[in-house]
């Protein structure tokens, strides 16, 4: 191909002529973006791409990436229509198999969570499943599930479509030309340098795949991606293998398997992987393959031949060894850097770029066009993770265990086994003594429960009631009836300080945020549909200065929120989370356990809910806050670490007689969802408003603020779409969470997070319910409830209020 130059300017620069690159330009130039100009440093496809096994799976881990995933379907079947250019799809359905009673289960699970997504699954038992598949060996399997709408694509055909619908839509694909470097000017991307010269451009997309991280690189961007061998076989035509043969995956045996061209495709995700490149990769690197690796293949090799016997015979005509890039926690990454305006990123696409590059491509140009994301995208915004996460050794190790999770079980409450203790509060070696099991957010290691004295410390993953479920209901019940302690030092800390600290938080605060010192305000910050985008408390501290706490998972999205909030005021933003150990004192005697160690005041009077302020308590200084996410009486201590411990020891000592009790994470979703306390990322997010979500009370209708406008267009309406509270009446059945809502057998909506709530006695959680006509507490009261778990149905009640202290009278106790 004639190498044509690229131009000296564009609107939109994306770097990457992979399947993500192109479906971008595609969608760009939909949304009337004319001026793209796509740089590929070789030539179209020849990174990943081409040799992808072209898998296209609808269902995802959450209702707006399956909807994203759903859509690629769609585009890809319609695509030769529009642009002359066949994508090879084919809608061949897949069949997902188990081999034992937990993972149909957990097939089970999907199949109820697919209901909620709009994505047709249907149980099949072995034998259906061996009618679809005869090469399959069916007698060991316990279940399967059929989804009719997946299918697979020929992954350069359908590239090539995407370049050619971008092409028609005015977009430039300039092949050969390799981006050597990032302009940028005032904390924005203004351009790229190239081989072959600069272009200048109001918006830069890193589209590199797995140079994306070196890419991100060069513009001072945290991509944090990991490439590693991913490999499959091809057999020869084989007796019995037909081209409407549908994808089967046996996850059980890591393995999934497809027609091609009359013999069999095979390949998997092995449970230990081989990371590869972290030193660069080859220069020439460009329809390259990795040398073959036998003894690795080895374990996909034997299982397949478990499941599918011709495999130990069928001669094989191809051993494909590519690289793919993973990320920390195996899902793609969209959207603006936090670190760089103007610089979007697409990459890290752990091996579902195919099926995924469709809807991504889509979410990523409407939140180019349009300034924001156009839903909800968290599960795989960019801003959920740390700068830590984009180092070598992290990823390297991180990688070696995340292919293999693709298939692994998806138990509740897994723990990553790799690259731990990364982020550890100063409390972590004493809490471990007394028996912490650990959970990891955001790399910080937290105990998420305690084990007591004949439970070993240790998760044994189950669907059904784990083993430190008596160790979670005693932390609970002491934190109910006596008093416990929570570390908490993963929450993040930000301080806003300046002149206009107070008219900057204002205007992003639904709440009133403009009180007196010494208060503290939980509130939300709004987009401009209303959505939630960050939950969390504002403490001012002084005139000019606030403390901003929000959860360890939206650090570095809440602080970007913020900055681009405060953008030309006089503010300055502080991250001093490693500043402060936090510890919660939660329970009926927290107040007489801490009156023991402190000359304060605590009572109701002097110290009443919702107020902060400095006190002694024991030799150390703290600053205690009069806030709690369990419904009890109780303070934050948010103690300078150098004291922390001190502070801790003394707790510890006088908490003896008060019955205090260590009490972790799982206790935590316990007894707040007993109080309906929300948990941004399950229960509240960008498409959710306060209205819709019960947090009303927190908006402070009197004041401007971002989002007002749609709240007060949805005030003036019933709200067809309400948060509410659930529970079940079976008392050993349990949530996890995403599991769909019936009334009257009709589908109304999907509980969003749910644990078994040990005051109750039954499992609790909370969903949103919509009805057209609108849901109020008649329509909750009235009507019969059903939650579906793994498809069956438990009945279950439902109310707005929460089942647990609604009037809130033992918090302000
Ligand atoms: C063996 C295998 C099987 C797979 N099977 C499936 C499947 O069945 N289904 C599925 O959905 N996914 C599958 N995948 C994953 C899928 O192939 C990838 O997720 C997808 O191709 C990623 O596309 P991309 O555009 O992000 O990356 P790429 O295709 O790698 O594109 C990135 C492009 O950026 C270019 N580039 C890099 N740096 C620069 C620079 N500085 N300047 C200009 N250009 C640059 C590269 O040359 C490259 O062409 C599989 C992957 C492998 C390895």
């Amino acid at each position: 191909m004639a190498a044509t130059a690229p131009p000296a300017h564009a609107r939109v620069v994306i770097i990457g002529g992979g399947i993500v690159g192109c479906s971008v330009a595609y969608h760009l130039t939909k949304l009337g973006w004319r001026d793209v100009v796509l740089l590929e440093r070789r030539e179209l496809s020849c990174g990943t791409t081409w040799h992808a096994a072209g898998l296209v799976g609808q269902l995802r881990s959450s209702h707006n990436l399956t909807r994203l995933a759903r859509y690629g379907a769609v585009l890809y079947e319609r695509l030769e229509a529009e642009t002359g250019q066949a994508t090879g799809f084919r809608r061949c359905g897949s069949i997902s198999v188990a081999r034992t009673a937990e993972r149909l289960i957990e097939l089970k699970r999907g199949a109820s969570m697919a209901r909620c997504f709009g994505v047709e699954v249907e149980p099949i038992s072995p034998a259906e499943a061996g009618k679809l598949w005869p090469l399959m060996r069916t007698d060991d399997l316990a279940g399967a599930v059929w989804i009719p709408g997946d299918g697979r694509t020929n992954p350069i055909d359908t590239t090539l479509a995407l370049a050619r619908g971008a092409r028609r839509g005015g977009a430039t694909i300039v092949e050969n030309a390799t981006v050597t470097g990032i302009t940028r000017r005032n904390g924005a991307a203004v351009g790229v340098e190239t081989d072959r010269g600069d272009v200048t451009a109001e918006v830069v997309v890193n589209c590199a795949g797995m140079w994306g991280r070196e890419v991100g690189r060069l513009a001072g961007v945290n991509v944090p991606l990991h490439a590693a061998e991913h490999f499959y076989i091809v057999t020869e035509p084989l007796a019995g293998v037909t081209r409407e043969l549908p994808v089967l995956r046996d996850t059980d045996g890591y393995i999934y398997v497809r027609e091609e061209v009359g013999g069999l495709l095979m390949g998997g995700f092995e449970p230990a992987a081989k990371p590869w490149g972290m030193d660069g990769f080859p220069r020439d690197f460009a329809f390259s393959l990795l040398p073959e690796d036998w003894e690795h293949f080895r374990v996909l090799m034997e299982q397949a031949c478990v499941r599918i016997p011709v495999l130990e015979t069928a001669p094989v005509r191809r051993h494909v060894n590519g690289p793919e890039s993973f990320t920390p926690d195996n899902r793609y990454m969209l959207g603006e850097a936090p670190e760089l305006r103007n610089f979007f990123v697409a990459a890290g696409f752990n091996s579902v770029g195919i099926a995924s590059a469709a809807g991504a491509g889509q979410a990523l140009a409407e939140w180019i066009v349009g300034g924001q994301p156009s839903m909800d995208l968290w599960d795989v915004d960019i801003r959920r993770f740390m700068p830590f996460q984009g180092g070598a050794a992290y990823l390297r190790e991180r990688t070696r265990e995340v292919v293999g999770l693709l298939y692994a079980m998806h138990w509740p409450f897994r723990q990553p086994e790799t690259a731990r203790g990364v982020r550890r509060s100063v409390l972590h070696d004493r809490l471990a003594g007394r028996g912490a099991v650990f959970g990891v957010v955001a790399g910080w290691e937290r105990a998420n429960w305690f084990a007591t004295a004949g439970v070993e410390p240790r998760y044994v993953y189950t669907y059904g009631r784990p083993s430190w479920f008596p160790c979670a209901a005693a932390e609970h019940r002491a934190v109910r009836e006596a008093v416990g302690i929570f570390d908490q030092s993963s929450l993040a800390k930000l301080l806003v300080q300046g002149p206009d600290a107070a008219a900057a938080l204002q205007r992003l605060c639904a709440n009133d945020v403009d009180v007196a010192p010494g208060r503290i305000v939980y509130t939300q910050m709004l987009n401009a549909r209303g959505g939630i985008e960050c939950d969390l408390t504002v403490t001012r501290l002084a005139d000019d200065a606030y403390l901003v706490v929000t959860i360890a998972a939206s650090a570095t999205h809440d602080a970007d929120w913020i900055r681009r909030g405060l953008d030309g005021a006089r503010v300055s933003l502080t991250d001093v989370t490693s500043a402060y150990t936090v510890l919660g004192v939660m329970g009926p005697r927290s107040r007489d356990l801490l009156a023991r160690l402190t000359s304060a005041d605590l009572s109701n009077a002097a110290f009443p809910f919702g107020t902060t302020r400095e006190m002694d308590l024991s030799a150390a200084m703290v600053r205690a806050t009069r806030i709690t996410y369990v419904g009890e009486l109780g303070w934050e201590l948010y103690v300078p670490t150098d004291f922390a411990m001190g502070v801790y020891e003394e707790l510890v000592a006088a908490g003896e007689s008060f019955g205090l009790r260590h009490a972790g994470y799982h206790a935590m979703d316990s007894l707040r969802l007993e109080k309906g306390y929300r948990s941004w990322g399950h229960d509240i997010g960008a498409d959710d408003t306060p209205l819709e979500a019960g947090l009303g009370f927190a908006v402070a209708f009197k004041k401007e603020f971002v989002g007002r406008e749609a709240l007060l267009r949805q005030r003036d309406k019933p709200l067809a779409r309400r948060l509410a509270s659930f529970t079940l009446e079976d008392r050993r059945a349990l949530l996890f969470g995403d599991e769909p809502i019936w009334r009257d057998d009709v589908l109304v909506g999907r509980i969003t997070s749910g644990a078994y709530g040990h005051t109750l006695g039954r499992s609790v959680g909370l969903g949103y319910v919509s009805h057209p006509d609108g849901v109020d507490a008649t329509f909750l009261s009235s009507g019969r409830w059903e939650l579906e778990l793994a498809t069956e149905r438990f009945a279950a009640t439902a109310r707005l209020e929460p089942p647990y202290d609604a009037a809130a009278t033992r918090v302000r106790a």
